[in-house]
């Protein structure tokens, strides 16, 4: 019994991206619509992504000081005013629901972001130098409410996020770890999910509201359109002087602390499968793969038993990587191959009797299709290799579409063109949020994504309005 036909994907992922995203996700089992509209459910092998990318990154924060904790998923609405362009940034995106508590007639919010009630405990736990730094970080859920259609991982109006909250007694400690954690989010693109990124900081228009600065990791997804990985932001002093926090400092005097915010989402999940995954469906990089291995054993009756024996004993060698045996009696080999490849598994092991007698087994990659033999005895050695192996040929896959990608213009007519090429475009700009504005209509929603660090003056005009350019910086369409 083949069950390929309704169950393959149905649609190549160069000729209909949003469709074949869609597939990807749900055939693969990463999570499915919800019927509150919106909404989505994370299942298992998708969550299993999630665990794998927190625990690398709490092992990360941890080495530099950071502590997990958990806040309130209600925040009063008077903490939001505290903060004028914080409360007028969020305003349209909040979900209200009413207090129930006799006491208080006060709307709570259900938290879009977690700065107000953070820092509102803050300027209570904060009373001198010796306090500082303070770095807390929180993994939980997210609601804003403006969007309607779901798109999974990607857009929805409730995610899981982690966010950084961090007070310091000097502005130079705090901008210098303000980009310690950006770089940790550059380091996990990489090195856990195979993504490339741009770094630099946010333009005026696209800065978060009450930052001094913003600062992003943006992937350049295939179909042309940017996705923004993780921010981080320099808060200045702004909200320490909103929310009355101060300490005592070594100079017995008074100071406000300065702080910064940093934060990633599940949307990682949606950059990976679009990264990576082919008309086949998903292509996971063994680092975050929830199952890097599976053995599926060759069943004949005769030689069922020992054949079962055989893929045991081959999980045994292997029990340092994550694998997976599928013994499954009500599918066929052909079906189950069908199946782990539309679940991106970096490498299936067979194991069939002819296999056995030869003391040997047959290792196909995900990413290549390759087939590898391997001995017995170079299972576990021919494994790690290849997984490796894996990971650094997505990577520089990745590397090459971005770099082939992008596209440097200095004039507006090249800009349109890059646009409607769908390119990733480095231009002069301005700065200005009027300019930018314009350049996002003209462009039906091409805006700056990021300007790279350490620019010297690029002594050009602006690729818009012909203003003097302070900086080169990432334009694009994005997620
Ligand atoms: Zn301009």
């Amino acid at each position: 019994m083949d069950k390929k036909a309704d169950k393959g994907i149905t649609v190549k992922k160069s000729e209909d991206m949003p469709e074949w995203y869609g597939q990807a996700v749900t055939k693969g089992q990463l999570a499915d619509y919800s019927p509150v509209r919106g909404t989505m459910i994370i299942r298992p092998y998708g969550y299993a992504m999630w665990e794998s990318i927190q625990q690398y990154f709490n092992g990360q924060i941890r080495k530099l000081g950071v502590r997990n904790a958990y806040f309130p998923l209600f925040i009063p609405e008077s903490f939001f005013k505290k903060e004028a362009q914080h409360a007028q940034g969020f305003a349209p995106e909040v979900a209200w629901v009413e207090n129930k508590d006799e006491n208080s007639q006060e709307r709570l919010a259900i938290r879009p972001t977690s700065e107000t009630i953070i820092y509102d405990a803050y300027s209570r736990w904060i009373r001198s130098h010796r306090d500082l730094p303070l770095r807390l970080n929180q993994w939980c859920n997210i609601v804003r409410w403006e969007v309607k259609d779901v798109k999974l991982f990607l857009r929805s109006r409730e995610f899981l996020w982690q966010e950084g909250h961090c007070a310091y007694a000097t502005e130079a400690e705090c901008q210098k770890e303000t980009r310690i954690f950006l770089d940790e989010y550059e380091k996990l693109c990489n090195d856990l999910l195979a993504i490339p990124v741009v770094k630099g900081s946010k333009s005026e228009r696209e800065t978060f509201a009450g930052a001094k600065e913003s600062t992003t990791v943006e992937a350049f997804m295939p179909d042309g359109k940017f996705l923004q990985c993780g921010t981080s932001h320099n808060l200045g002093q702004g909200f320490a002087r909103s929310f009355g926090i101060s300490f005592l400092g070594e100079d017995e005097k008074s100071h406000h602390p300065w702080q910064n915010s940093w934060g990633f989402s599940t949307r990682l999940i949606g950059a990976v499968v679009m990264q990576h995954g082919d008309d086949k469906g998903l292509v996971m990089p063994p680092n975050i793969a929830p199952t890097q291995i599976v053995i599926v054993p060759i069943l004949f009756e005769k030689t069922r038993a020992s054949t079962l024996e055989a893929a045991q004993k081959a999980a045994e060698w292997l029990k340092e990587f994550r694998v997976e045996i599928d013994s499954r009696d009500e599918y066929s080999a052909g079906w189950k191959f069908n199946d782990w490849e539309m679940k991106g598994v970096p490498l299936r092991i067979e194991v069939g009797p002819k296999d056995i007698e030869n003391k040997r087994v047959v290792m196909v990659r995900r990413d290549t299709g390759e087939k590898i033999t391997a001995k017995y005895n170079e299972i576990a050695s021919k494994t790690k290799e290849l997984l490796e192996d894996i990971q650094n040929n997505l990577f520089t896959k990745a590397k090459e579409n971005l770099k082939k990608a992008l596209v440097e213009v200095d004039t507006w007519p090249e800009f349109m063109k890059a646009v409607d090429n769908k390119k990733a475009i480095f231009a002069p700009f301005c700065g200005g949020v009027a300019c930018e504005d314009e350049i996002k209509e003209k462009t039906k929603g091409a805006n700056s994504r990021c300007r790279p660090f350490d620019q010297k003056n690029p002594k050009k005009n602006c690729v818009h309005c012909g203003k003097p350019a302070h900086a080169y910086y990432y334009f694009g369409k994005c997620y």
